[in-house]
């Protein structure tokens, strides 16, 4: 059966359904397609999602544990697995059910099937049952995503080696767990299992965690992973897997490794994504594959081929989500016929840790490997009242500036809620905003926001809350 539709979309997930529903809006019949049952992708289905509500779980579990210093004893939390299990899954099917409702109020029809390119204008879906669909469109936007990276040292066909998707269906909690990778999921899942009550290795191949981003607000989440964790093995990598009794056998390599040979009962491997990009008969386009096999788009987000665009991790770092739904808007009003580009100022980024590490824009790291002149106002968190009646004072929040103009080029900041606050650099930095913009704009008092008008007084000198005089 042949039909056609204005835009076919490949990949429901954040970028893939972003597409879908702002070509709807702007009045495209629009056919969107994915293997599962609703969309939601690897964001909603074994990503974001699944891992911000145990991380949610964890965060409860770990301020119970600690609420003694403010005068409060619980009991040891206890955990029912089958129930956070439910709990986690309900959370997801609420979400991609609701996707699937927005899908239809908007009339996108969804098809639930693997798709293969027929060429630069025609695509055939394999529904479950094997039947098949062919459509024409117009318009294609490739939103196939991202999956694990497995090196071959780290494979083995074992239900006792876990990617992320695997650690997200919390099969059980081993009482010890080796994490491969002090990145993003390593970082959270890591904290995840250790808040469950497993004992926690994390092997980093470089010299630190969550290499790239700045040291000084690594620093604030590395503490408490060390606290937290068995260990962190920084500078060490894994050479070998292999089952061994009930658990696994790891090879380790590194200079401060003195016992090579260790047995986990579980390994979780967390060293980085892979595009989906060998998309069935994307030859029988001029789609352009990059060196590290992501698909090359232009600013609008169109491939060699006109007729099909790419967008979201299938395209390039950084892999977020956001990223991939705002390259979804670039796309789909550039097929509109609008003028638009894809060229963001400041990306937020954050590790959902406790505490979180988020930042946007220049980095202190970017800026010293460029040359660039910067200036960096940094406000310690131990010096906000709000923080304090937390109970949460470890943190940092820090502006890079730009010392001819005065404007706002990066933030990064460190602490419990991190996350939340980057937001508000993300829009100061895209308005241009200098950095007496932050200062004289009023926060609400007492809250961690402060600590953005306080870094910013912090460059004149002149912080309410800490000494720190203005050189020169
Ligand atoms: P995806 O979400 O990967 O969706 C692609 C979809 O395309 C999938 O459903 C796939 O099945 C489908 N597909 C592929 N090939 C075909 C085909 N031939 N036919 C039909 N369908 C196909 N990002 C954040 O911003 N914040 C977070 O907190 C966060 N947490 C994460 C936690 C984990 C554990 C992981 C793994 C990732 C996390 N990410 C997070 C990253 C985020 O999930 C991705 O950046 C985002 O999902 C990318 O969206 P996408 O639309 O490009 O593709
Ligand atoms: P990552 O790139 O964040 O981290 C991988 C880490 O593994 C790096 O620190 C790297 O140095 C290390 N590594 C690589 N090979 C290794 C080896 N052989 N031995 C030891 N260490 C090794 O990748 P990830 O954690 O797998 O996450 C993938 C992507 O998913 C992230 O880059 C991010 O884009 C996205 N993600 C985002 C969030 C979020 O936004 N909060 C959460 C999870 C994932």
């Amino acid at each position: 059966m042949t039909s056609s539709t204005q835009l076919a979309v490949i990949g429901g997930g954040p970028g893939g359904y972003a597409a879908a529903f702002l070509g709807a809006d702007l009045g495209m019949q629009v056919t969107l397609i994915d293997e599962a049952p609703n969309p939601g992708g690897v964001c909603l289905y074994r990503g974001c999602m699944p891992s911000k509500a145990l991380l949610h779980v964890a965060k409860v579990v770990t301020e119970a544990r600690e609420a003694s210093a403010c005068g409060v004893t619980f009991a040891e939390p206890t955990i029912d697995i089958d129930r956070l299990r439910f709990w986690k899954q309900q959370v997801v099917s609420r979400l991609t059910g609701g996707l699937r409702q927005l899908s239809t109020q908007r009339g996108v029809t969804y098809l639930q099937g693997r798709a293969e390119l027929l060429g630069p204008s025609s695509v055939r879906v394999t529904i479950l049952d094997g039947t098949t669909t062919d459509l024409e469109f117009a318009h294609g936007v490739l939103a196939t995503g991202s999956r694990p990276a497995i090196p071959s040292a780290l494979r083995l066909e074992s239900d006792r080696v876990w990617d992320s998707t695997r650690a997200l269906e919390v099969p059980e909690v081993p009482e010890s767990l080796l994490v491969v990778g002090g990145g993003y999921i390593g970082l959270e899942l890591g904290s995840v299992y250790a808040a469950l009550g497993s004992k926690v290795t994390v092997v980093e191949m470089t010299p630190g965690l969550l290499p790239g981003v700045d040291r000084d607000l690594v620093t604030v989440v590395a503490r408490r992973m060390e606290s937290t964790c068995e260990a962190i093995l920084l500078e060490t990598t894994v050479t070998n897997l292999a089952e061994e009794g009930t658990g696994v056998r790891v090879t380790l390599e590194g200079p401060s490794i003195s016992e090579s040979i260790r047995q986990f009962d579980r390994v979780l491997v967390a060293v980085g994504r892979i595009p989906n990009s060998e998309i069935p008969g994307l030859e029988r386009t001029r789609v352009r594959l990059s060196e590290f096999r992501f698909v090359e788009v232009d600013r609008q987000r169109r491939t060699a081929e006109p007729s099909i665009f790419a967008i979201g991790d299938l395209v390039g770092e950084p892999m977020l989500a956001h990223k991939a739904s705002h390259e979804a808007r670039a796309a789909v009003e550039s097929i509109a016929g609008r003028k638009t580009v894809f060229e963001p100022a400041a990306i937020p980024a954050v590790v959902f840790t406790d505490p979180e590490v988020a930042w946007c824009g220049l980095t202190e790291t970017e800026a010293r490997a460029q040359g660039r002149t910067i200036q960096v106002a940094r406000f310690p968190w131990a010096a906000s009242g709000r923080a304090l009646t937390l109970d949460r004072p470890q943190g940092v929040t820090k502006l890079i500036i730009d010392p001819d103009t005065e404007r706002l080029l990066g933030t990064g900041l460190a602490g419990s809620g991190a996350g939340e606050l980057i937001a508000e650099a993300v829009v100061a930095i895209e308005m241009g905003a200098t950095v007496s913009d932050l200062r004289l704009c009023i926060h609400p008092h007492p809250t961690m926001s402060e600590t953005v008008m306080e870094s910013a007084e912090v460059f004149f000198g002149q912080s309410t809350h800490v000494y720190r005089p203005k050189r020169g």
